[in-house]
Formats: C-alpha cells, structure tokens, sequence
C-alpha cells in the first residue's frame, strides 16, 4: 500500500466520533462523523513505547512531536515554522499580585499572528496530503489569515468569509496571502452559512472549526509543549479564551495521549482548565451554569476580541467535558475588563497581547479573588495572539488620551 511505503513516524490509527465512539478510516479524507454529524478525533496506536528522549534533536516547531500528528509523508508538511513558542514568567505582575507562579505562553509569536497558525498549518498539509486543491473557511479573523497563508504556501486556493466589522488588518494580509475575501453582516455563525452557499458543489475544502479533523490536532500540540517546556510537570491551573474551542479540547487530549504514553508520570496532576469567554458571547458559560440546555440558539455580539464571538460552537459538548473531568470552571469577560487587562500586561511585562490573552489574565485576577485559584498556585496563561491586528478595535481607548 502507499500509505505504508516512505511513511513517516506517524502513529494516526483511526479517527473516531466524539459522539458515539464509532471509528472511520484515517486514510480518507474526513469531515465531520457520518453518524452523528459531529467532529471526529484523531486516535494513534504507538507499535512500540515511544521515547520522550526523540524529542531532543527534533526541530523547534510543533512538528517534533511528529508520531502523535496525522501526516504521513515528510512531503505533506506545510510550515512556517509554527509552534514551540515560549512560556514567559510574569514576575512584575506576580508581585504586584502576590502570586506565587505567573506563566504566560506567547502564542503571539507565531507565523500570522496567532495560535490559528498551529491548527491551520495541520488542516492544510492534511488537505495536500490528501490531494484538495483549495479551502474554505467561515472565520472571526486570525483563522482565515493563518488558513490563506497556508494555502499560499500549499499553492491552494483559498476563500475566507468574515464579518464585516473584522479589524482591517485581518482582511488585508488575506489578501496580501492571495486570498479571496467574502464580508458578511453578522458573526462567524452567518459566515458558516455564506461558506455552504458559495461552496454548494464541495469544491472546496471547508476547513471550519471541528469540521475536519485535524484543526485540532495541530492544536493539541500546545499541550505536548506545555509538559516539555515545563520538564514534564503541569502547571496547576490553565486558562484558556475559549472561542470554538479547539484550543481547549486540544489540549486536554494531549495530557490525557501522554499519560497513556507514558511521557507524564502517573504523580503528575492535570491541571484544572478554564474557559475564559467574553460577557458579550458566552454561550459556554450559560451552558456550564445550566441556564440553557445547549448553545444551539445562543445570540452573541461582537465583541473587541474578535476570536470569542462564536455563539454555538460545534464543540460545546467536548468543551464542557473537558471543563468537568479537569474540575476547571467557565468565567465571562467585560470589554472594559479587557482593556484593563491590555493596559496591564502592556505596562508591567511588556506585552501587547490580544484581547482574548487580556481576558484569560482578568479571568485569573477574578478567579484569585474568588478563591477558586490560591496564589500559591501555579498558573499558566495562554496568550492565543498578538495585539497587532486589534488596533482598530482599541482606537477609542487610545484617543482619548
Ligand atoms: C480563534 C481565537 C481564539 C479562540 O480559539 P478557539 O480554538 O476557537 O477556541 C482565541 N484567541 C484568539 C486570538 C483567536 O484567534
Ligand atoms: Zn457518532
């Protein structure tokens, strides 16, 4: 078979619904589960214990954990060199606060500009691998921008439907990346339903959010990065913006694939995971506090955080259990609470961060002061992108000085 000739480490054995548990095959392409219409998980069979010690001449990139990610051929591989981005020590902000542990992982510093880099770099090289020849994707911005790069690089073709009050900089670098842009009035949710219409035929790879699924196998990879970069312990707390949620869910598959390998002994405690929403689109929260059954009719608005404004996430169900096994807990944000949180890490760590990082540090502020996280814990933020292409949204803040 030509899968098994000049096949690479990669360990994927099935894809399985995150429904029901039924498997598919790994080596067609996939979209959501045939069964449940719901998104499918990548599963990996080791034929042997994997090493850790693999790990130490691999490449400075999300690609050195290359056996626990889908692709199959070296070839395939579509990079910019994304991924092992650095966890920052926020010592200022840890005394100004009487914390004990501060960490922020910057993933800022990736390719385009955010951690959408991760996940789209996987989507792409599975979709060349594959053999699609263009993609599509309904987005609040930096998954279009990190998809229209990839796809640049991939020589695909690629269209990108966001909303239309999108911060200009997020539409512009598509173009610059040779994307076709589609605006659309409402949030990602209205340019889900632009994206079935225009791509009616299938022509196009839909590369939305859980519905192929390898989006969030490049995400996972944050996890993996996690346990090395910390030596193989886990932080006690880790908070997340949580938009789709990809991010979140991701993460947790990777604690839970290492125990399994081995590579986080049996001692180490996962850490309780926090989904930081903003107050003007928290479907999640409403979820998790019971007072709805689900997302599916959830109406959000805009908000300056661009990448939290997805009212019904087709991960809800993955979220939430992920917010439960970790005993972790969901937390809404204000916009003024996040310009606070911007001016904050901005002034005492010199970070300029997006947002939804400004969030996740408000989130960890109003969780010290409820007693959920003590200060003697280790707490480690996720920076999901740089504050670069917000401008736009901020421009009132800055103003009015
Ligand atoms: C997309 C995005 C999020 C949310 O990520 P999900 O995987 O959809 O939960 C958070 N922050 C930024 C900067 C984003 O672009
Ligand atoms: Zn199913």
């Amino acid at each position: 078979m030509e899968t098994t000739i000049n096949r690479l480490l990669s360990h994927l054995s099935t894809l399985t619904c995150s429904s029901c548990g039924t498997a598919y095959s790994a080596f067609e392409k996939q979209t959501v589960s045939p069964c449940c219409q719901m998104p499918l998980l990548a599963q990996y069979q080791p034929d042997e214990p994997l090493s850790k010690e693999l790990l130490k001449q691999r490449p400075g990139t999300m690609w050195r954990y290359l056996e626990m990610l889908p692709v199959l051929h070296e070839e395939n591989i579509v990079s910019l060199g994304e991924g092992y981005t650095p966890i920052l020590t926020l010592s200022n902000l840890a005394k100004k606060h009487e914390l004990k542990s501060l960490l922020l992982k910057d993933e800022g510093q990736n390719p385009t500009g955010s951690f959408k880099a991760r996940g789209l770099s996987m989507a792409i090289s599975k979709a060349k691998e594959h053999g699609v020849q263009g993609c599509i994707i309904p987005t609040a911005g930096n998954a279009g921008v990190a998809m229209a790069a990839y796809c640049a690089k991939a020589g695909m073709r690629a269209t990108v439907v966001m909303p239309r009050h999108t911060p200009k900089a997020f539409k512009e670098e598509c173009y610059w990346y040779g994307a076709e842009v589609v605006l659309v009035d409402g949030l990602i949710n209205d340019c889900a339903t632009k994206v079935k219409e225009l791509n009616s035929a299938g022509e196009l790879l839909d590369v939305s959010t859980l519905k192929e699924p390898y989006r969030l196998e490049g995400k996972k990879t944050m996890g993996y990065e996690i346990a090395e970069q910390l030596n193989w312990q886990l932080p006690d707390i880790i908070l997340y913006p949580a938009g789709g949620g990809t991010g979140l869910i991701g993460i947790w598959k990777a604690f839970k694939e290492m125990q399994q390998l081995g590579w986080l002994e049996p001692t180490v405690k996962l850490p309780r995971m926090v989904a930081v929403q903003a107050a003007n689109c928290q479907p999640l929260v409403e979820t998790f506090y019971g007072r709805q059954a689900s997302s599916q009719n959830y109406v959000g608005k805009p908000t300056i955080a661009n990448g939290l404004a997805v009212p019904r996430p087709l991960g809800e169900p993955l979220m939430l259990q992920t917010l439960h096994e970790s005993e972790g807990t969901a937390i809404p944000i204000t916009e003024s609470e996040m310009i606070a949180g911007l001016q904050e890490l901005g002034a005492n760590e010199g970070l300029f961060v997006a947002p939804e990082g400004a969030a996740v540090w408000m989130a960890a502020r109003k969780l010290i002061a409820t007693e959920f996280i003590s200060p003697d814990e280790q707490i480690l933020l996720l920076n999901t992108g740089s504050g670069q292409k917000y401008m736009e949204n901020l421009s009132h803040v800055y103003s009015q000085y």
